[in-house]
């Protein structure tokens, strides 16, 4: 692919990896090479996090106001939507989403995260609090101060399903609380963080500040430990984020973990079924299944279990595969053939122990060329099956029953993951009653994946750890600090 920015970005400049090492970046749709990536090497991670350190300890961009900084960062959310079609076609050869949902929601959102972050900072102010103290004999008052200073150099690591939503919720406070940071994109899908780099130079973002390190095999292990970095945002699978927490112990760095997640989709009988077939395909289908908050476990109250069932399959049939840069495609390939392979192995494994498939389980006759997964539905599941229990982060939805309301909490809460559940009820009481035990860190009643951008957004159990979202984030990014000042009556001399 031709004009398309592959190298490093660090200090402010392109710059190719040390030792000019490259890796293939493979287009999902056709399965051949969209790019050669510079590979980042811990020596090339190291180059960005002393970058990031200079920016952090001598540069203007920590010292400046918050209203400064949202100044640039506005630019900077501007630059993005600027190129709101360039970029949305990349995410959509890159990743193999459809170019629709990447330029409508992926990049209007990215820029968004920016926007938004740059307003939330400049609320995010000082307190003052006064109070009465004795020290050496005299009446004092203490005014408290409580500063906000950044924490310094953020490493945020993501994955490749969202690329530019995910960078850009954390770069977003990252940046406007006046930190610096080093990005490292997924390998499977580099090209729209890279792009980053020159948006942020037009913005007037100064060198330093934000740097972009792909890299394939040691860059994030030599990010997560390196000294140089502060504060670390990991987002992506529950096995590479414990490793993330090991490395943050040995300098204890803090850091947030936005992992994985096997969220329950709870149908009541009480609910719309129509809509909520709608609903709850949405959940699991959009991207082909390769969400953090996929709704990949429906639990359905059995005496509507199979009216639901017909109308689930009536909303899989309606769905547009195909081509991801086609106007009306609404699901595209999975990322790799090494990631469809694994969708296939849960569902083959699953079939093989009785599950009775009602949809999918293969790839579509056409297209024939891409790493292409037909919406797969799975009826009879044992809840001992791995399609149950793990994450297949993959087109993949379970059916179980349920006969009453305490049934249907206990089989949402049967799994490790806590990132998210939805129940689809008409009844008020019910839905508060059921979002209440349900242990996940987000409830969505009636609808999927609906945000405002102010509130907490993460899992609970072993789907993360921390919180990001409005003030949750600012609280990440910033490092509380008290100053308190004392006075007291005028001294008379003699
Ligand atoms: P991985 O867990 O495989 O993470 C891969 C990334 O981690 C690469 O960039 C890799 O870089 C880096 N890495 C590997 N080892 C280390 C280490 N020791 N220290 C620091 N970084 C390391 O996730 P995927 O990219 O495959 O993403 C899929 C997962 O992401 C799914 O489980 C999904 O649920 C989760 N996810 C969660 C979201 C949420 O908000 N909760 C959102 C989206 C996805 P390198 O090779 O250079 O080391």
């Amino acid at each position: 692919m031709k004009d398309v920015e592959t190298r490093l970005f660090i200090a402010g400049r392109y710059v190719e990896a040390a030792k000019s090492a490259r890796f293939a970046d493979i287009e999902p749709a056709t399965e051949s090479e969209l790019a050669e990536v510079s590979s980042a090497s811990a020596d090339d991670v190291n180059r960005a996090a002393v970058a990031a350190r200079e920016a952090a300890d001598h540069g203007p961009w920590p010292r400046m106001s918050a209203e400064a900084r949202a100044n640039i960062l506005g630019r900077f959310a501007d630059g993005i939507e600027k190129r709101a079609r360039e970029l949305g076609m990349l995410e959509a050869r890159d990743v193999g989403k459809p170019v629709a949902e990447c330029v409508n929601h992926d990049v209007s959102r990215a820029a968004r995260n920016i926007r938004f972050f740059a307003a939330v900072a400049q609320t995010w102010t000082h307190e003052a609090t006064q109070s009465d103290a004795k020290f050496l004999g005299r009446d004092l008052k203490l005014v408290n101060l409580t500063e906000r200073p950044p924490v310094g150099v953020g490493a945020i690591i993501i994955p490749w399903n969202s690329p530019l939503m995910l960078g850009t919720w954390n770069l977003g406070p990252c940046l406007a609380a006046g930190n610096s940071c080093v990005l490292k994109p997924s390998e499977m899908a580099p090209l729209t963080s890279i792009a980053l780099g020159e948006i942020a130079n037009e913005a007037g973002i100064p060198p330093g500040v934000l740097n972009i390190v792909p890299g394939l095999g040691e860059a994030g292990a030599a990010l997560a430990s390196h000294p140089n970095v502060d504060a670390i945002a990991f987002t992506g699978g529950a096995a590479t984020g414990r490793r993330v927490m090991a490395a943050c112990a040995e300098s204890l760095k803090r850091v947030t973990l936005e992992l994985g997640g096997k969220s329950p989709n709870l149908v009541f009988a009480d609910a719309n079924l129509k809509q909520t077939a709608a609903g709850v395909a949405r959940s699991i289908y959009r991207s082909q299944g390769q969400s953090c908050v996929a709704g990949s476990r429906l639990i359905v109250e059995s005496r509507v279990a199979s009216d639901f069932l017909e109308l689930l399959k009536k909303e899989i049939s309606r769905l547009k595969i195909g081509d991801p840069l086609q106007e009306g495609t609404e699901y595209g390939p999975l990322i790799s053939a090494a990631h469809r392979d694994r969708v296939d192995s849960f569902v083959t494994e699953a079939v093989a122990g009785g599950a009775k498939l009602l949809a999918g389980g293969k790839a579509p006759i056409t297209p024939a060329t891409g790493f292409y997964y037909l919406p797969t539905l799975l009826d009879e599941v044992d809840p001992n099956f791995r399609a149950v229990s793990e994450e297949i982060f993959g087109p993949v939805l379970t059916v179980e029953r349920f006969d009453d309301e305490g049934q249907a909490i206990t089989s949402a809460n049967a799994t490790r993951y806590g990132l998210a559940a939805y129940v689809w009820t008409s009844k008020v009481d019910r839905a508060l009653r059921v979002a209440e035990r349900i242990k996940t860190g987000m409830v969505w009643v009636n609808s999927f994946f609906l945000r405002d951008l102010r509130t907490p957004f993460g899992g609970a159990k072993m789907s993360g750890l921390g919180r990001q979202g409005g003030r949750f984030s600012m609280e990440f990014w910033t490092e509380p600090k008290l100053v308190c000042i004392a006075y007291g009556e005028e001294e008379h001399d003699g």
